[in-house]
């Protein structure tokens, strides 16, 4: 089977073509535009404009790359949700009209799930993981137990990329600032106490961005406090995944999202996976962001499960796991 996939949550539009190799599958072609606004967040309605302009020659991009034609495609996958409402309707209505125009068979996936479907269709021994997923908005811990995919943990405030970015902004560094402020912990080393909010399997981040921005406006070093917020941060992170995987005994984690090319996390990451036996697992980073291939794999899983569309095929910024 042949499927389609178009991701279009918030600043990327991109589609994947992916072919399935029974409980596997492999990536044909994956292509993305990134929306960058010239100063400041994401506008969803500029993004949404970006995805508009974008979409149709991405879709015939994607085909041309994955050497297969349009007729080859069996199945179109779309980002149902959550993400931002403007941008998952021009992502959706896009799905539409390709099914339509194809007469071939259309499913939506939940985003976050899509993430961890990935991992699972393109590592061989990655099967039944605990997905820590990491990106600018969203920052959750997800497993599948109990006939579903559910959520253990996730932050109660900002996402983990966010909160890197938000301080990122306050030194004045330009977006995405998570790759920033990795060189520049690589360069400290003095650890600055910041606070650590957990709660259950739950993680919280703003007080730690009030406080470190406090840290540099009274003078401390900029490299200790980024060297600080990691350790803290990915601590944190590492901690809530420990807790879900002793929770779900799981013996795998996978990390996705675009924080998760960070080495210190993955570090942190891997020894905590090591110390319990259990086996660690990152895709490469163009699968790590978002990214149509990964929507395409969430589709052909879903539909593997004989889950087919339902009535509602509409997008939905609130969605919840299914
Ligand atoms: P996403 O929302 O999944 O596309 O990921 C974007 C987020 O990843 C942004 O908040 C970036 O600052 C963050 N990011 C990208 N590379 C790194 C890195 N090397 N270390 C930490 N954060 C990163
Ligand atoms: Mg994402």
């Amino acid at each position: 089977m042949i499927c389609l996939g178009i991701e279009g949550t918030a600043h990327s539009i991109g589609v994947g073509i992916i072919e399935d190799k029974q409980d596997t599958c492999k990536v044909f072609s994956n292509v993305i535009k990134i929306y960058r606004p010239e100063k400041g967040g994401i506008h969803p309605r500029e993004a949404a404009n970006h995805h508009a302009t974008y979409i149709a020659d991405l879709i015939k991009e994607s085909v041309k790359k994955s050497k297969a034609d349009f007729s080859d495609v069996d199945l179109i996958a779309f980002s149902k949700g959550p993400g931002l409402g403007p941008c998952l309707r021009t992502a959706a209505t896009a799905a539409r009209a390709l099914s339509l125009s194809l007469d071939k068979p259309i499913i939506g996936v939940n985003h976050c799930v899509a993430h961890l479907e990935i991992g699972r269709g393109v590592i061989n021994e990655c099967k039944d993981p605990v997905l820590l997923y990491t990106s600018g908005a969203n920052t959750q811990v997800i497993a599948f137990a109990e006939g579903r995919y559910r959520v253990f943990g996730e932050t109660l405030d900002i996402g983990i990329g966010n909160c890197l970015d938000k301080f990122g902004r306050t030194l004045g560094l330009e977006f995405p600032c998570g790759p920033k402020i990795e060189e520049l912990a690589s360069r400290g080393g003095r650890y600055l106490d910041l606070p650590y909010s957990i709660k259950g399997m739950d993680v919280a981040f703003s007080g730690l961005v009030t406080a470190a921005e406090q840290y540099y406006t009274s003078g401390k070093s900029v490299e200790d406090i980024c060297y600080s917020i990691q350790e803290t941060t990915f601590a944190a992170l590492t901690e809530v995944t420990e807790r879900a995987m002793a929770h779900t005994e799981k013996q795998e984690v996978l990390l996705g999202g675009g924080v998760a090319a960070n080495k210190r996390l993955r570090n942190m990451v891997q020894t905590m996976a090591e110390e319990r036996n259990a086996r660690f697992f990152v895709p490469p980073k163009d699968l790590c962001i978002d990214n149509g291939a990964m929507v395409a794999a969430a589709g052909h899983f879903r539909l593997l499960r004989g889950n087919r569309a339902d009535l509602d095929l509409n997008a939905n910024p609130n969605l919840s796991m299914s």
